[in-house]
């Protein structure tokens, strides 16, 4: 007997049951990000993976031990993508996209080798935005602005902004000396990880996800004690912003991110209902992925959203996981009848999802089908209906008794339904 083959640990099926809910939060996006301007872009799963390690930084979590990167048979060294900037910035300088400022998102799965746990996958999916050539705060504070009126639209309350600035690479480089020092006084205190990072990455050291380290991170000195003017003014117009928008938040001085690229304005929304997995999206500054990927100098702001997270979170109770209705045909006429009879309503009907029982069986066995299907009407058609020119309307949730309709009226009723659904 051979073994069965499964998927592979921490990816995961999205099985047709569930794939309503992942819609339902997937065109809720697209209508928010949409109705911001936004475009949709689409890249390659598959980078050199040079792309990530320049971006995303060679001392980071990601790069050092959650990519999967392999040789491909021509001996071209790539790597799934662990996430969607660096391929975003990548094709829009390839494609002289850098001309005029670029609003853009794009959705899909995401690889790292992490260990798989509730809200962390190996295969997971984000949608995520970048704009390139607006150097902000306004731009920053449109981006956050869209993210807050996706989780109104979700229906999703509890989520908080936390806040920070990472400042220029001259300011962080001073900042590094300070945390260095304070780092280096309580080095019996890092794990192994975090006395590496002491030489080659320190601000890493904020990000661990260590508990037995938040107390030194607690301690450390604040990166907005070395903001200098611009980088101050830049903080503080967002924040004023912010403000104005009626957006609140908290600032969170050691909020540090897990990629190389950020500076200045950086972000999380937060969740307490996931544990330790309760950051649902995040994002900053990056205006100097740009030009470190051989484009033009170009300032830069994004996000992204974990998929899983959210869907996590929401209340999907709501949400129709089943077709409009469900056609069952009793008799010969009716079953002749029954597939012109279903084209005619999807003509008919925009939008109108139907079933049509396939297979034939008793009335009974149909019936049960329609049942289980999620249906929210039974459309009956027997040999009477077809000779009159009727159907038979059931409804199978909530209240109601069976109705028998003319075509027309029925045809009417649904698309009063669907309009008003739409
Ligand atoms: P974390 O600190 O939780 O590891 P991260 O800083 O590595 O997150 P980002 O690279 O900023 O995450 O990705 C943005 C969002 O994508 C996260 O906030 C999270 O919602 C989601 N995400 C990241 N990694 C995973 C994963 N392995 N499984 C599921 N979702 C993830
Ligand atoms: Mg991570």
């Amino acid at each position: 007997m051979s073994d069965r083959l499964q998927a592979i640990r921490g990816m995961h099926d999205v099985l047709p049951e569930r794939s309503p809910l992942w819609q339902h939060l997937e065109d809720h996006a697209r209508s928010v990000l949409e109705a911001y301007g936004y475009r949709e872009m689409r890249t390659p799963l598959v980078e050199p993976v040079e792309l990530f390690k320049r971006s995303i930084g060679e001392v980071t979590d990601i790069v050092e031990k959650e990519m999967y990167a392999f040789e491909d048979r021509g001996g071209d060294r790539l790597a799934l993508r662990p996430e969607g900037t660096a391929s975003c910035v990548r094709a829009a300088i390839e494609h002289g996209l850098l001309d005029q400022p670029q609003r853009i998102w794009y959705r899909g799965p995401m690889f790292r080798r992490e260990r798989p746990q509730r809200g962390r996958y190996r295969q997971f999916h984000q949608i995520g935005v970048e704009v390139l050539g607006l150097a902000g705060p306004d731009v920053d504070i449109e981006v956050i602005s869209m993210t807050r009126r996706l989780w109104r639209v979700l229906g999703l309350d509890g989520l908080r902004l936390e806040l920070n600035s990472l400042g220029d690479a001259g300011e962080r480089a001073r900042y590094r000396a300070a945390l260095v020092e304070h780092l280096a006084a309580h080095a019996d205190r890092l794990d192994d990880d975090g006395r590496r990072r002491l030489t080659t990455n320190p601000l890493r050291v904020l990000d661990s996800k260590n508990p037995d380290l938040a107390e030194v991170i607690q301690t450390a000195p604040s990166l907005l004690d070395h903001l200098g003017t611009e980088s101050r003014a830049h903080f503080d117009d967002l924040c004023a912003g912010l403000d104005a928008a009626g957006i609140t938040y908290s600032i969170n001085p050691r909020l540090v991110r897990g990629l190389d690229y950020y500076n200045r304005t950086v972000f999380e929304w937060i969740t307490d209902a996931l544990g330790a997995q309760g950051t649902v999206c995040a994002g900053g500054r990056y205006d100097g992925l740009v030009s470190q990927l051989g484009g033009r100098d170009t300032p830069a702001v994004g996000f992204a959203m974990g998929i899983e997270r959210l869907l996590d979170l929401i209340d999907t109770s709501g949400v129709d996981t089943g077709p409009d209705a469900y056609l069952v045909a009793l008799g010969e006429a009716a079953q002749g009848a029954a597939l012109g009879i279903a084209e005619r309503l999807r003509d008919e009907v925009p939008g109108l999802s139907l079933l049509a029982h396939c297979g034939g069986g008793s009335f009974k066995s149909q019936f049960k089908k329609a049942d289980k299907s999620g249906a929210r009407l039974a459309l009956i058609l027997a040999d009477d209906e077809v000779a009159a020119g009727t159907i038979g309307v059931k409804p199978l949730r909530g209240q109601g008794e069976q109705r028998t309709l003319a075509l027309d009226a029925l045809i009417a009723e649904l698309r009063d339904t669907r309009g008003r659904m739409a």
